[in-house]
């Protein structure tokens, strides 16, 4: 590992203006932010060699709190463990709750935070492999995944770059919720609609988000949850603990009198380059009721634009099960 130089900051714009200077905020950065500390790893294996680290831990940015519009304000800094066990957390966005719950170990989740869990980095053992060839973290050095083992990788969004999946579950739920990522940067204060915040792959797998050198992101702030509606987040994996998601779904669904769906909001994990909305199994709800016909033609149009790699042909129909399971646990008969 090389050595680094660690610069501790005490606001929000002496951080901003401390990762300014760095060349990226993406892969390859030689000036980071660090928080919680999960992604040290990173460091000691050489995946990432940033020259210098800004220690944001001790600003104020861990609060979870209601707001006045009857939505959520969830700090960068404030704890995954924290905002899974909030008491207002569980009874607005139970999706959240789950997902955050079903994520990591306790110990992790202890010290992981909610802007770090948004930065969570691919599990895809190439890309921590640093005789492998990668274009994630060496741009132009190729793709060994996709002639390689990928049974845990990316069946939507991918491209012939890289077919990396998005690990996080957080960022599912958040994407269901229609959070929004507030970011303190050079110009100023911004914040972004989470469905823009992530980048696919395309020619340019290094660039995961839209955030710029000196993009620091403050909090997450949460919608009022639509009257009456319910959410659930549900994940398979190999082990029932500590695994990452073959293929997860964050719903939240109402149904208005007669029964019929006039909410519902699709997101799926484990399965794309960035956590999935799918615009194209709500339409396939929308209006109706959640009967098991339709439940099943929303998840093939989830699906529908899936391009499996050589070892994960099996996500597509684990997917749409997935999916249609999490809609029934929230449907009323
Ligand atoms: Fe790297 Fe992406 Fe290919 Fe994995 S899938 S080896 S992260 S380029």
């Amino acid at each position: 590992m090389d050595v680094f130089e660690l610069i501790t900051v005490q606001s929000v714009p002496q951080a901003v203006k401390a990762q300014a200077r760095a060349t990226t905020a993406q892969q390859g950065a030689n000036i980071r932010f660090i928080a919680g500390g999960t992604n040290l790893a990173d460091m000691k294996l050489n995946v990432e060699r940033p020259a210098q680290l800004v220690d944001i831990s001790q600003l104020p940015l861990a609060q979870i709190e209601e707001t006045a519009d009857g939505g959520m304000k969830l700090g960068a800094l404030a704890r995954n463990a924290d905002v899974a066990t909030h008491a207002a957390v569980q009874a607005k966005y139970p999706v959240l709750s789950q997902a955050l719950l079903a994520g990591a170990s306790p110990q992790i989740r202890n010290m992981a935070t909610v802007g770090g869990n948004l930065l969570q980095k691919t599990r895809c053992m190439y890309y921590r492999d640093t005789a492998a060839d990668c274009n994630k973290r060496n741009p132009g050095s190729g793709c060994a995944a996709i002639a390689g083992d990928n049974r845990m990788l990316a069946i939507l969004g991918a491209s012939e770059h890289c077919i990396a999946t998005n690990p996080s579950d957080q960022n599912v739920a958040l994407m269901a919720l229609e959070a929004r990522v507030h970011i303190e940067g050079v110009k100023g204060a911004k914040d972004i609609p989470i469905g823009e915040f992530y980048l696919v792959p395309g020619s340019t797998p290094q660039r995961e988000t839209v955030l710029e050198p000196g993009d620091l992101i403050t909090y997450v702030s949460l919608p009022p949850p639509a009257a009456a509606a319910r959410g659930a987040y549900l994940k398979l994996r190999d082990r029932a603990s500590y695994e990452f998601a073959l293929a997860s779904a964050a719903v939240v669904m109402r149904q208005g009198t007669g029964g019929s769906i006039d909410f519902v909001r699709v997101a799926l994990g484990g399965v794309g380059t960035k956590p999935w909305r799918s615009p194209e199994a709500e339409r396939a709800l929308l209006g109706k009721p959640p009967s098991a016909a339709n439940l099943q033609a929303a998840a093939e149009a989830a699906l529908r634009q899936a391009h499996p790699q050589s070892e994960n042909a099996f996500k597509v129909e684990l997917a749409k099960r997935c999916l249609v399971h999490a809609l029934r646990q929230v449907s009323q008969a």
